[in-house]
């Protein structure tokens, strides 16, 4: 399988400086989600080039590449394409400037400030490595770009578009994301990898009044002030000591003056778990304890409790992870990893969960390897060490690039090798 690996990804050396001007030409120019016109038309005119069938347009901006070669498994890739709206401070040659005008008519900077550039150029480099060596493989190869991952609703637009009958079922779905830890690294996880995220926006009412008196109102400030302390009880009261989840109220607003008891208020929390048992366990508590207290408070109206954005875990299938950590192991030796808990969130899992077939995903390091060994002495890796969503998360180029490349390869292999 290595040898394999070895034999598709000797034409790495040839298309490594096309690869890494790709990379900067998207990095200079990121899109937010939805938008992503130029870096899909890199993507399609890519595989089309390679003799890829493409469907374009999938879900906006989606686009599936099929590379049909002989009987065997198939096997789909995905990369996220969208950036974020953050304003650069990296210092690169290649870092944007580019602004763009919302959805609500204001200027926003935009930035790949969580490398998924990375992950398009490095799925780019994959699908025209395996188009350039198919006597190394059989079965038929899918690259997936899938728009707007950050607000959660690309792999749902490309799923609601079609995406099962615009694209062969997989055998199992794999992907990637540039995290900070060492260049170089790959790191894989069975179970949960990533967290599920809820947002949650609720709002209590009370009935306004004179600040002067209270007899006459029902206060929505104290409502609102009884649950965050009691929602603290959840995690602390409710679940085991080895359960992680966290509750974080963000935002809470209430009334105008301190002479008016307003009418109502609103709440809005995050939600934070990594299994279905204990997220449906949490986001019920929290509706109980809101009702409750709303009921308690004398409220005169039902509490709106309403989902703003939300997440699903992602829980790696055991099979395909093993089968991927061996191949890892086997290429990267000890540059290999099983790569801790993360706390973020990501869509991709809708993808495999829509084919009803299993996936696999995994972190690469793009920090450069002495800055980061330099903090891990300091003791002063969360300062020192840029994290995505930075305005200053600047993945090395290299050696990221080729890692990204051969963690695709060598994972796509371990199904589709001759
Ligand atoms: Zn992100
Ligand atoms: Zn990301």
């Amino acid at each position: 399988m290595t040898y394999r690996a070895q034999t598709v990804l000797a034409g790495l050396s040839d298309i490594r400086s096309d690869l890494e001007g790709l990379y900067k030409d998207l990095h200079r120019q990121p899109e937010l989600g939805l938008r992503e016109h130029h870096t899909a038309k890199k993507a399609s005119d890519a595989l089309r080039d390679l003799g890829y069938e493409v469907t374009d347009g999938v879900g906006g901006t989606g686009v599936i590449g099929v590379l049909a070669n002989g009987e065997g498994p198939i096997v789909m890739a995905r990369a996220d394409m969208d950036a974020l709206p953050v304003r650069e401070q990296t210092g690169l040659p290649y870092a944007s400037v580019v602004t763009v005008t919302d959805d609500g008519g204001a200027e926003q900077p935009v930035m790949h400030a969580c490398g998924h550039d990375v992950h398009v150029a490095c799925l780019i480099g994959c699908a025209r490595l395996m188009a350039q060596a198919k006597d190394a493989w059989r079965g038929t190869f899918v690259a997936l770009f899938q728009p707007s991952e950050e607000s959660g609703d690309g792999a749902i637009a490309m799923i609601n578009d079609g995406l099962t009958s615009k694209s062969p079922r997989p055998d199992v779905v794999l992907a990637q994301h540039v995290l900070p830890y060492p260049a170089g690294h790959v790191g894989i996880r069975s179970g949960p990898f990533l967290s599920a995220a809820d947002s949650l926006r609720i709002t209590v009412h009370g009935r306004g009044a004179h600040g002067s008196m209270p007899q006459a109102a029902v206060d929505p400030v104290v409502m609102a002030a009884m649950i965050v302390v009691r929602l603290q009880t959840i995690v602390s009261r409710e679940l085991a000591a080895t359960t992680p989840a966290v509750i974080t109220v963000g935002s809470i607003h209430a009334g105008t003056d301190p002479n008016i008891i307003p009418d109502s208020a609103v709440i809005q929390l995050n939600v934070r778990t990594y299994d279905h048992a204990s997220r449906s366990k949490v986001l019920s508590a929290i509706e109980r304890i809101v009702k409750a207290e709303c009921e308690a408070s004398r409220s005169p109206k039902a509490p709106e409790i309403e989902k703003t954005v939300t997440f699903p875990p992602t829980i790696n299938d055991e099979a395909p992870t093993r089968r991927v950590a061996e191949a890892f192991a086997a290429h990267f030796g000890d540059d290999a990893h099983t790569i801790d808990l993360q706390t973020a969130s990501e869509d991709m899992s809708e993808i495999p969960k829509a084919f009803g077939v299993p996936f696999t995903y995994w972190g690469i390091g793009g920090i450069d390897t002495v800055l980061y060994s330099q903090a891990a002495k300091n003791g002063t890796i969360a300062q020192d060490i840029p994290v995505n969503h930075s305005p200053t998360f600047a993945p090395i180029v290299q050696p990221t690039l080729d890692t990204g490349v051969s963690a695709l390869i060598v994972a796509a292999l371990a199904w589709l090798a001759r």
